[in-house]
């Protein structure tokens, strides 16, 4: 929600979900021997030989649609926080402890999950009084003030062209589905979940209290406006092309551009500072909305936008309206068989809405600083490491040589927790009603946003609260960043062998620090500006070596006609297998003149190889695998490991794989 939408972190890819189990005993090098399927030749597929074990010992849980070692992590780490908030809501020590406790009782307790019907009852009334379209225009104003986005939304982004720079961008948006191909595509799948989602949103205007007739008329008129903007949307893999997303506008081209929408009112109301020109992400969206906005009548917009308003809002009532959306969003999109236990829905909302709050708290308990120190020494080794991998490329010639060099050498990391916090004094929250915190922390969030627009750049911004297990690379500050929730065991651990701490944080190190050269990221230069820095020659080269690795994992088939779409995982898979080749070289140059250990039957490289497998051991739903083909740009996990892996010569030699296995391909495919 909020901003996060506007911008193109390259993320890790995990932390969605969650359940209550440990992870398993480390042994002597830290890791859990007990996860191999010996039975499996590490040959044949090196996935099911490294986890075939957990696997098999963890199913997945009724209320998850996948199970891995990240969401046990992930699990954990939740755990950790509803304690802290439980300790908050019973004793605050100062005045963040005491919002972030009255905000956790709000969701936990029953009249104050109620007392949003009372918020939505004047929202509705309001809308349906609305009688024109510049009465529609300025409730959906309300909306987006609260950080719900109807047909578009708004918000800062920093201009792709001068990063130092903060500008306004209009993104697509508005729809009920993941995606806007959910709305178009054709096979026999994707046509049930259309029709399911229908009688969903007809369920839920049913809830609301429409007669049954009432409620299917509205479901079909919010739909069929949904399957309008769904037409104009750019796909996720047209979204991939920064070049494509990059079209500022000025007021008057804006008017012209997107007609029907009164801009001038609509960024007074909300509250943004006056713009020269504001970035149009989408073009033809907007285009397309001006349409839909013409010839769609008033009272279809309406019922679009009530369910707009109940599916955005169904989340923070009583516990019924959650199982009511439960039914949808979690059963038929992710195949979970139950919904999760509210406190961890409720410990959720507040990391994302008040992370920095609760973050401080959490680093405080959780976060030792020599975890810091090692984990900064792997940073500094694994971009020497990079660093020599550009000296030594054969492909690349010495000048794009040195300009990626340049870009290398101003990367920034961050590591645990940001310098400063956020500061929430401004922000209002009542024990007594769910609902309002939730649109009260969006609309505090909408309004420090809005506030950035026009003003230079803040380096020190953080994308991504301190408990978060994920990491990601963002390009256009050409920075990597890691937060204190990814820096535990199955990713890093104080008392695990180096060859462990490698081969699992220290290739998402090395996966980070790739995506500033992986296909979208290599777009923008030292200074994180959109601007092509490569000879032509090179620029050929780099996308014929990406090209090899789109087919690599195009031809991977998840399921019964479940294809990978190669395009959509292309950056992510570069950045996997980059992150190996770097974090290998990272691994051998902090090992020189220590004696090569075996431990628990296994060579160091063996161990580096099985701690990398082991952080993708998961478990998915088949429903949950179609919706992460359909939707996410990492690969199924299955294809994270097998995929790179038998690009490697050295994965190959360390467990003496013959040849002719599928675990060695033909065609070894390498970018850096
Ligand atoms: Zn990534």
């Amino acid at each position: 929600m909020t901003n996060r939408f506007s911008r193109s972190l390259a993320s890790l890819g995990l932390a969605l979900l969650l359940s209550g189990a440990v992870l398993g005993e480390p042994s002597q090098s830290g890791l859990d021997l007990s996860n191999l399927d010996r039975s499996t030749p590490a040959s044949q597929d090196f996935f099911q030989y490294s986890n075939g074990g957990w696997l098999k010992a963890n199913p997945i849980p009724a209320d998850k649609p996948r199970w891995g070692t990240f969401n046990q992590l992930y699990e954990n780490n939740q755990s950790l926080l509803q304690a802290i908030l439980i300790q908050a809501a019973a004793h605050a020590e100062d005045e963040n402890s005491r919002k972030i406790g009255d905000f956790y009782s709000s969701g936990m307790e029953a009249p104050s999950q109620a007392a949003g019907l009372e918020l939505l009852k004047a929202e509705t009334q309001s809308l349906a009084q609305a009688s024109t379209p510049a009465q529609l225009q300025s409730w959906v104003t309300g909306l987006h003030q609260r950080g719900l986005h109807p047909y578009f939304s708004f918000g800062s982004a920093q201009d792709a062209k001068d990063s130092s720079q903060v500008i306004g961008q209009l993104n697509q948006g508005g729809l009920g589905l993941p995606d806007c191909e959910y709305y178009t595509r054709s096979d026999e799948k994707s046509v049930k979940i259309r029709a399911q989602y229908l009688e969903f949103i007809a369920a839920v205007f049913q809830r609301w209290g429409e007669k049954p007739e009432v409620a299917a008329k509205k479901a079909q008129q919010a739909f069929d406006l949904e399957s309008q903007l769904a037409k104009s949307s750019m796909t996720l893999v047209e979204q991939r092309d920064p070049e494509a997303s990059y079209h500022p506008v000025t007021p008057s081209e804006l008017a012209q551009q997107a007609p029907q929408w009164d801009w001038d009112s609509y960024f007074k109301t909300l509250g943004a500072p006056a713009m020269g020109r504001v970035n149009l992400s989408s073009p033809k969206f907007f285009t397309g909305l001006a349409q839909v906005l013409k010839d769609t009548p008033l009272e279809a917009q309406q019922s679009y936008l009530q369910w707009q308003l109940l599916r955005n809002s169904a989340d923070y009532l009583s516990e019924d309206w959650s199982v009511l959306s439960f039914g949808f969003y979690g059963k038929t999109l992710t195949g979970a068989l139950e919904i999760s236990p509210r406190w961890r829905r409720v410990v959720k909302v507040i990391d994302s809405n008040m992370g920095d709050a609760l973050g401080e708290k959490y680093v405080a308990q959780h976060f030792p600083p020599a975890a810091k120190a090692k984990v900064d020494d792997m940073v500094v080794r694994l971009r020497k490491s990079l660093s020599k991998t550009l000296d030594g490329l054969e492909w690349m010639s010495a000048a794009t040589k040195e300009q990626a060099q340049a870009k290398l050498a101003s990367f920034r990391a961050k590591i645990g927790y940001p310098e400063r916090w956020r500061d929430y004094s401004a922000l209002k929250i009542d024990r007594k009603n769910y609902l309002a915190n939730v649109w009260n922390s969006e609309a505090f969030e909408v309004k420090r946003d809005l506030a950035k627009i026009g003003k230079p750049q803040d380096r020190n911004e953080w994308y991504m609260s301190p408990p978060t297990v994920n990491a990601y690379y963002d390009p256009q500050n050409n920075e990597i960043v890691f937060p204190a929730g990814i820096l535990q065991p199955p990713f890093f651990s104080l008392s695990a062998d180096d060859a462990v701490n490698y081969g699992a944080l220290g290739v998402v190190i090395g996966h980070e620090i790739t995506h500033g050269f992986d296909d979208q990221g290599a777009q923008f230069d030292a200074k994180g500006n959109l601007r092509n820095w490569w000879g032509q020659q090179d620029l050929d080269k780099f996308k014929g070596l990406a090209k090899a690795i789109e087919d690599q994992f195009s031809g991977y088939q998840v399921a019964d006609g479940l294809h990978i779409n190669g395009k959509l995982v292309v950056g992510e898979s570069i950045a996997d297998l980059g992150g190996l080749k770097l974090a290998m070289q990272a691994y051998a140059d902090s090992q020189v003149g220590k004696p090569a250990q075996v431990l628990d039957g296994f060579t160091p490289d063996q161990r580096f190889f099985l701690a990398y497998a082991r952080i993708w051991a998961m478990n998915l739903r088949p429903e949950y695998e179609r919706l992460q083909v359909n939707t996410d740009p990492h690969p199924h996990p299955r294809f994270r490991v097998n995929g790179p892996l038998s690009n490697l010569e050295e994965f190959q030699k360390s467990f003496a794989i013959p040849a002719e296995s599928p675990m060695v391909r033909k065609q070894r495919n390498r970018v850096w």
